[in-house]
């Protein structure tokens, strides 16, 4: 951290300054130039920079390391590679996970569920809990729905992504998926994030609507606080003016987190774009930009969803959407996981 005091800073504030910095356990290092003092300060891992900024004199306070630690690529150099069985996120493959918003029922759980596998998708994706806008809106089959997705990958083999929505609920959705899913509104949910940090399973932690991405990856260290370091970021799209799409779907967030973390990060274009012809040119383009997977919201009939469906592709549509991947893939060097046989 750096301290800039201000022009006119009196040496009695300068000592002031050093006392306190010393006093919460800093080490201190003066420059004195014609008109300024600098304060170089190391070890500030635990202090916020408001506490510094409010003593009398100073000018400006500027943290020179990221706010996170365990999260970022300078303490972890490596990529990380979350590994659930044959399958590894954050490697050379591009994992695509797919099927509805909600699980709305056996069959069509099961439909969508050999649709996507038929298509390449490895992972099954479907809310049971479903955090939604309005109180009247379908809140998920609860604990039915997991027992649904159980079945469907009993069938297919697939792996299972499914949304906890409060901590109570973390160790019930981890009995059943494989990865536990934080949503959008519950990115800065701490004590869900304190919950799923216990758990024995990896995260898929999703961007929130209106959350920067040191917010983002501050909500990734919660989990790594825990002792998870199974976790896979997601971005969906964040809240922008323009109506013409639902959220801004925020494509540079990849590269960033890349360079800023070691860990994976996977596109969900559906809720980045809120409308079906917009996923998969937007899929084209997070594959492109370095995406390690999708996420995308496929329903065998979409016009009857109970939640979602208007950025829902239908098998056929996905279907087309892997194809196109597969190829984008390549020309990168990495290629899309086919599921396994069963
Ligand atoms: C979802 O994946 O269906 C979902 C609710 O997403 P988000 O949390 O990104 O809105
Ligand atoms: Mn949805």
């Amino acid at each position: 951290m750096i301290v800039v005091m201000e022009e006119r800073a009196t040496e009695a504030q300068i000592d002031a300054v050093i006392a306190r910095l010393i006093e919460l356990g800093m080490d201190v290092h003066r420059s004195s130039g014609a008109t300024r003092t600098v304060l170089g300060v190391v070890g500030t891992g635990k202090i916020e920079k408001e506490m510094i900024e409010i003593l009398d004199g100073v000018h400006e306070v500027l943290r020179i390391s990221e706010p996170y630690k365990r999260a970022s690529r300078s303490y972890h150099p490596e990529d990380t590679v979350v590994t659930i069985d044959d399958l590894r996120i954050g490697g050379d493959e591009v994992i695509v996970m797919a099927g509805p918003c909600s699980v709305e029922s056996e069959k069509q759980i099961l439909e969508a569920a050999h649709a996507v596998r038929d298509a390449g998708a490895v992972i099954l994706r479907g809310g049971a809990f479903k955090p939604r806008t309005s109180p009247y809106s379908f809140q998920g089959l609860g604990k039915k729905g997991l027992q649904l997705l159980a079945r469907a990958r009993e069938e297919t083999g697939l792996l299972i992504v499914t949304e906890a929505i409060d901590s109570e609920g973390v160790d019930l959705v981890a009995e059943v998926a494989d990865i536990i899913q934080i949503g959008a509104r519950n990115m800065q949910n701490y004590s869900l994030l304190k919950a799923a940090g216990r758990a024995k399973k990896p995260v898929l932690l999703k961007r929130g609507l209106a959350a920067t991405i040191t917010e983002l990856l501050l909500s990734a260290e919660y989990l790594f606080a825990e002792g998870n370091r199974q976790v896979i970021l997601c971005e969906r799209g964040i809240r922008g003016f323009d109506p013409a799409t639902r959220n801004v779907f925020d494509l540079t967030a990849i590269p960033v987190v890349h360079k800023l973390s070691h860990l994976p990060i996977v596109a969900d274009p559906s809720h980045g774009t809120g409308l079906r012809d917009k996923v998969t040119p937007m899929a084209r383009a997070a594959i492109a930009a370095g995406a390690d997977g999708l996420l995308i919201e496929v329903h065998p009939h979409p016009e009857r969803a109970l939640s979602d469906g208007a950025q829902s592709l239908n098998p056929e549509q996905f279907s087309e959407l892997m194809n196109q991947c597969r190829a984008i893939a390549e020309v990168i060097g990495r290629h899309v996981a086919a599921p396994a046989e069963v």
